[in-house]
């Protein structure tokens, strides 16, 4: 036998872009069982569905909610595999690790395709995407990403949803890390199905992920799907024409949490308000970290805020990111790796239940780590190195 697993008594807050850090209101919604054919659990799946409506678009009938097991990429999957006919063929713009993700559930689908790709550091470039529209009369869908978390990364997506609107193609927006922590309304933005997760800006549990979907455009796609779990067309009317139902065994307990998420983005004044809480979280960790030597991936412009990316310091002697990340845990907080493919980074998530306290704290946890590294690299050598030698 192993030996037992041991975990932390007090949590460490998660500067992460999701799962993140939960209000103790959430995690207290966890702590009861429901049936998932019983009508008052029906009737939280009901609500969910209406509230998510009305976060979608000033007109809420303009947009439906699906809600599908499974994570976020569980739901852009079953968007491309339901919502592209056989004779349909995808644009994927991708500029960052999430829009290759894209890239890769279509070709894993055998949906017909282009991939077109920009630098990690530059939003989507409207012209190349306006070009191959004109270009390429047999595209019939356009994906693309809005917060890049790969990066932080904010894609211009009102600019983008206007060209793919007048070229007449579909429009499929991985809202995955922005839906709920920035004001967009869909039905403006012209998108015929957004994707977001249960435990991103909405600040749920993970367990699954929610499609925002025109109802013209889920109609047309009846019995194109081509799995049956990820059957976004059946799940949809199983939900509209069974009060709620899922089709399958759904997370109870991560939709209950997400129901008192949800009623909390009311309390807290709605997507504004957080929208306004993110901004100063991530300007407070951005530029606190800057006056500590970090450098910003990101030019501001594009910055979303959601999560930063810091460029691995090289005049700081003795830094590496692992022993900061065991030094940043032991002060109960986890950070990010960086995904980049071209250079050394790291992120901080500003997300979920966290405010500008929480952040000072973290700023503090982290100048005490650069002393510790400042420290090590100028000590003369100690007794236990010596001893190596
Ligand atoms: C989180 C995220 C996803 C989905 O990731 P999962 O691990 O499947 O939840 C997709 N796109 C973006 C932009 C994301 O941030």
């Amino acid at each position: 036998m192993g030996a037992p697993v041991t975990v932390m008594e007090n949590a460490c807050t998660l500067l992460t872009p999701g799962p993140l850090t939960t209000s103790e209101g959430v995690r207290q919604a966890m702590q009861k069982d429901w049936c998932t054919w019983d009508e008052d659990y029906l009737a939280l799946v009901r609500d969910i569905r209406s509230r998510l409506s009305g976060l979608a678009s000033a007109d809420p009938r303009s947009y439906t909610a699906v809600l599908l097991q499974g994570s976020g990429t569980y739901g852009v999957e079953s968007v491309l595999g339901t919502a592209i006919p056989p004779a349909g063929k995808l644009l994927v713009l991708a500029n960052g690790a999430y829009g290759q993700r894209i890239g890769m559930i279509a070709r894993t689908l055998g949906i017909r395709h282009t991939l077109l790709e920009f630098p990690e550091t530059s939003p989507i470039d409207l012209v190349a995407v306006d070009e191959i529209l004109s270009s390429d009369p047999s595209l019939t869908h356009v994906a693309a990403v809005h917060v890049e978390t790969t990066t932080g990364l904010l894609n211009p997506v009102a600019e983008l949803g206007r060209i793919v609107r007048e070229s007449g193609r579909s429009f499929i927006l991985d809202a995955m890390s922005s839906f709920g922590g920035i004001p967009m309304d869909l039905r403006e933005i012209g998108v015929d199905f957004a994707v977001t997760s249960a435990n991103k800006c909405l600040q749920g549990v993970p367990g699954f992920c929610i499609v925002l979907a025109r109802p013209a455009a889920l109609e047309a796609s009846e019995g194109q799907a081509c799995s049956l779990s990820l059957d976004l067309h059946d799940q949809w009317r199983t939900m509209e024409t069974q009060g709620g139902k899922w089709r399958f065994t759904s997370p109870t307990h991560a939709v209950s949490a997400f129901h008192k998420a949800l009623l909390e983005l009311d309390e807290e004044g709605g997507i504004p308000a957080r929208h306004r809480r993110f901004c100063e979280n991530q300007v407070l960790v951005a530029e606190g970290m800057t006056a500590l030597g970090f450098r910003l991936l990101i030019s501001p412009q594009w910055q979303s805020p959601i999560i930063t990316t810091f460029l691995v310091p090289d005049d700081l002697p003795g830094f590496d990111f692992a022993t900061f990340y065991r030094w940043m845990k032991q002060s109960g907080f986890l950070i990010y790796p960086g995904k980049l493919t071209q250079v050394d980074s790291f992120r901080i998530g500003n997300i979920g239940q966290v405010d500008s306290a929480v952040l000072k704290r973290f700023l503090e946890a982290a100048e005490k780590c650069l002393f510790r590294f400042r420290e090590q690299s100028t000590k003369p050598l100690g007794r236990e190195r010596r001893e190596k030698e």
